[in-house]
């Protein structure tokens, strides 16, 4: 039996097929600019094809997508049949949803009506789904919601310090994302240090293109970085991360020619790590040239800088600490951002091993603290869409 997983954007398809109940991965695959002519799908694993053209909408691609798999000749199936669930990311689950569900009509009309607060990623989102359900009719879908996790923050944690109407009418507050990545980590940590996952403290930090903390309490999320959106928070990527709002007002009084959707894409596509480095927005291209380039340098420093001021925030909320998680592609593969940060915390008497940091292989996982450390430093790499296709598998079929 085959479990699907689909992260759907609004011009990509990010997709994975899964076995069970072995719970291996199959092939992985990536389908980009869909409806630009110069569109590409690249897949990987046990069927490996790639084709460039013209691919015209979300539907139309997974049905090419989905054909291949049971392609007669080079297909890794039999038939459609053998597809036994299909899981989709989804970004925005509001308040709506506190947990992973199986879609069915009032689902989809309630991620519809998100799709007010989060105009970009809901749509393609559910045009995944809709696609899907067109499709293989017959096959249960299942829901991941990114903000799912971070439900269990109270009021002092998710409100902004604004009229309360705002919330109750519009809500707006922070929701916090990344939320199926801190799951994973948090219960991977507990799984490793021996401690039930409802009791387990520590501070998850997924540092990648987007990057976010979160403080786990009692293996619940009690506060996160990212907010309404994903450009609170961390300097990232290119997102901006926090900026006074005073700035923005600022900008859009004093430039005639700067529209709100020009801003909104300044924010989001044009500024963190890409806008002070100017050259790039990959952390290794930071890290190879910041010892000559001073923007380099700028940015690199500027990027720990903000994780340790959340880290230590976060470390102060919670009434003990079992481990502080290092995960996504920074956090995996960057020994230097990880001692950056950890300096500052030696004084707390959380100290990592310079040795055990440096030689930890990529895509291990480990535990890079040092003996006398009263904490633990864990990096573990992280596995959304194997956690989907898990949990897809559990709820559909040992219900
Ligand atoms: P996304 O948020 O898009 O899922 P990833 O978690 O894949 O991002 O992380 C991508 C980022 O990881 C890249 O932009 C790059 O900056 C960083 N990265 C990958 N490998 C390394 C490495 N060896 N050293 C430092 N940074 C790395």
């Amino acid at each position: 039996m085959y479990i699907f997983v689909i992260n759907s954007g609004s011009s990509s398809i990010k997709y994975q097929l899964w076995d069970f109940p072995s719970g291996k991965i199959k092939l992985k695959g990536l389908a980009e600019r869909i409806g630009s002519p110069d569109g590409k799908i690249s897949q990987k694993g046990e069927q490996t094809w790639e084709i460039k053209g013209k691919f015209e909408n979300h539907k139309s691609t997974l049905e090419l997508i989905l054909n291949n798999l049971w392609d007669k000749e080079t297909g890794v199936m039999n038939s459609p049949d053998e597809i036994g669930a299909v899981g989709h990311r989804v970004v925005h689950g509001g308040e709506k949803f506190t947990d992973s569900v199986e879609v069915d009509e009032d689902v989809i009309k309630k991620i519809e009506e998100m799709c007010a607060i989060a105009p970009l990623h809901n749509p393609p989102n559910l045009e995944g789904i809709k696609a899907i359900k067109n499709i293989l009719p017959k096959v249960p879908n299942v829901a991941f919601f990114d903000t799912a996790f971070h439900q269990t923050m109270e009021p002092h944690s998710y409100r902004y310090a604004i009229n309360e109407s705002f919330y109750a009418e519009s809500g707006i507050r922070k929701y916090g994302f990344h939320g199926t990545s801190h799951q994973y980590l948090m219960i991977k940590a507990s799984e490793l240090l021996d401690i039930p996952t409802n009791e387990f403290n520590g501070v998850t930090c997924h540092l990648g293109n987007g990057s976010s903390l979160c403080s786990i309490k009692n293996g619940c999320s009690i506060d996160t970085s990212m907010g309404f959106t994903p450009l609170q928070g961390l300097m990232m990527g290119t997102r901006s991360g926090d900026i006074d709002p005073g700035v923005l007002f600022h900008l859009l009084r004093n430039n005639p020619q700067l529209t709100i959707d020009k801003l909104d894409d300044l924010l989001n596509k044009k500024s963190g790590i890409l806008s002070i480095y100017e050259k790039s927005n990959d952390m290794r291209d930071v890290e190879e040239n910041m010892d000559t380039d001073p923007k380099a340098m700028l940015a690199f420093r500027m990027f720990c800088h903000r994780i340790t001021v959340y880290l230590g925030g976060y470390l102060a909320l919670l009434p003990e600490v079992h481990a502080i998680i290092f995960s996504g592609g920074i956090g995996e593969n960057s020994p230097l951002v990880r001692e950056e940060v950890m300096k500052n915390f030696a004084k707390f008497g959380i100290q990592i091993d310079s040795v055990k940091n440096r030689e930890l292989k990529r895509g291990e996982t480990g535990n890079i603290a040092s003996e006398s450390s009263e904490v633990a430093v864990l990096v573990i790499p992280t596995d959304e869409e194997g956690k989907i296709a898990r949990d897809t598998w559990d709820i559909v079929y040992s219900k």
